[in-house]
């Protein structure tokens, strides 16, 4: 078994009972009646961690042990856990900071927020309060840069070993074009890297990611050394930002005259491959775009934060071209990024789409948040759909959280429907629970690890 496969050493056994939606193939490429299901009364059987079994209801339910508990969700919507491909734990504190672009929104609050990690007591306390934000939004997963300090990283990944989630995230290179409190070198950068990444990939349900932050804030002698770790670590990730704003585009290019485009400053240090995820990729050309398919590597399409800053309108119908794919999945992005919820950020993302003039229907946006979050960071294997054999990382969902959606939901004729609807009005008051690998990791009512004491049967 493969390092890092070993889901819960908890052991025990749940029964989940509800409307379950999940995704079998891409929306995008196929018609969703194919690969989306939709089973009004659902059963998911649980064991240790991993779904033993998935289906109807009236079909399964003799196969669910004596001594199982069934959870069971009457008028509530079963997916796979929210997969938020890109986000910054170290912003947290930052979100709403007012007006400017990406390069001032840096100097002026990013860059003095994260200065703050260098105290092993400060990243702990963000780390707690980010989890308890992702999974109170039902956010199972996420890829997360963490700040330049090592203490940083490790304060993420312990809070990830407490909630056993499956979580990426590493150290952010940077060694020049910041402030001197967060340079390295490009060998202290390397160096406390490989520790971090020998210390916590594979460690748990955890990965690490090799994380230049973007092509101005590295030199290229970082660059290269970052290409050479992962190289050494091929099945590490690669976690960083392109093309997000015209600005920067300018700014690489003066930095990187000799390069042909921005991305092809990260393919010239073997910086590109399958599990590179790139975030924004907003003003990509369509070489570019040629680039990232032929490379496998994958875009966090970041809504909230590309509007919030102003950045521009992401193309996902483009991204998804059939003819040349590239694997998308969707990114809060916080702190430019406006909420942690991945249902605001499906609401986000169809309002860039209908600004490109090709709405994107509900099915698709569920997709992007879910299983195809999950292959955008090469974990389709282990997560982001229910199914036999997958990780019981799974969020329940509320249609009636609030008046106003009892109000709408009650008018719904169709899945569709109501999945659109949760995702432009919904946030995370819809979030009725929230499970890590089979455990309940938090409940609305009683708040975070409260299967313990949650009395079952009254829901
Ligand atoms: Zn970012």
């Amino acid at each position: 078994m493969e390092a890092g496969h070993v889901v819960s050493s908890r052991g025990g056994s749940i029964a989940l009972r509800g409307h379950a939606v999940t995704f079998t193939g891409d929306p995008f490429y196929a018609p969703s009646n194919e690969v989306f299901l939709d089973i009004p009364d659902a059963l998911v059987l649980i064991e240790d961690g991993i779904i033993t079994r998935f289906g109807p209801w009236n079909e399964l339910h003799h196969l669910v042990p004596d001594h199982v508990d069934v959870e069971h969700y009457p008028g509530h919507v079963l997916s796979a856990g929210f997969v938020d491909t890109h986000v910054h734990y170290v912003q947290t504190g930052i979100i709403a900071a007012f007006g400017s672009q990406l390069i001032d929104w840096l100097n002026d609050y990013t860059f003095v927020e994260e200065q703050r990690f260098n105290d092993a007591a400060y990243s702990a306390e963000m780390a707690r309060l980010f989890f308890d934000e992702l999974l109170r939004n039902g956010t199972t997963t996420a890829l997360s840069f963490c700040a330049v300090y090592p203490e940083s990283v490790d304060a993420f990944f312990d809070e990830s070993m407490r909630r056993n989630t499956r979580m990426i995230a590493g150290k952010v290179l940077m060694d020049r074009n910041a402030p001197e409190a967060l340079l390295d070198t490009v060998q202290i950068g390397y160096d406390q890297s490989l520790e971090l990444l020998e210390r916590w990939h594979g460690t748990g349900r955890n990965h690490y990611a090799i994380t230049p932050r973007f092509a101005p804030t590295s030199t290229p002698g970082q660059l290269e050394a970052a290409g050479a770790l992962w190289k050494l670590h091929p099945d590490a990730w690669v976690h960083t930002h392109v093309s997000e704003s015209l600005a920067e585009l300018a700014w690489v290019k003066s930095l990187f005259p000799e390069r042909s485009s921005y991305l092809d400053v990260y393919d010239h240090y073997g910086l590109l491959g399958r599990r590179a995820v790139l975030a924004h990729g907003v003003h990509l050309s369509g070489p570019e775009r040629h680039i990232c398919h032929q490379r496998e590597c994958s875009i966090a399409h970041c809504p909230s934060s590309n509007n919030f800053l102003g950045s521009g309108l992401f193309h996902v119908q483009q991204a998804k071209d059939p003819s040349e794919p590239i694997h998308v999945g969707l990114g809060t992005d916080i702190g430019a990024g406006t909420s942690f919820s991945m249902l605001t950020t499906m609401g986000e993302a169809y309002k860039v789409a209908a600004l490109n003039s090709s709405p994107m229907n509900s099915i698709k946006s569920l997709f992007l948040a879910t299983l195809g979050g999950a292959r955008a960071l090469d974990l389709d294997d282990r997560i982001g759909s229910i199914a036999v054999g997958k990780e019981a990382d799974i969020v329940v969902l509320d249609p009636n959280a609030t008046p106003l959606l009892r109000h709408r939901s009650a008018r719904c004729v169709s899945i569709e429907e109501q999945l659109f609807v949760l995702s432009v009005m919904g946030d995370d008051r819809v979030v009725r629970a929230t499970y890590v690998a089979g455990e309940r990791a938090y409940d609305r009512t009683l708040g975070m690890g409260s299967r313990e004491v949650r009395p079952t049967g009254a829901l």
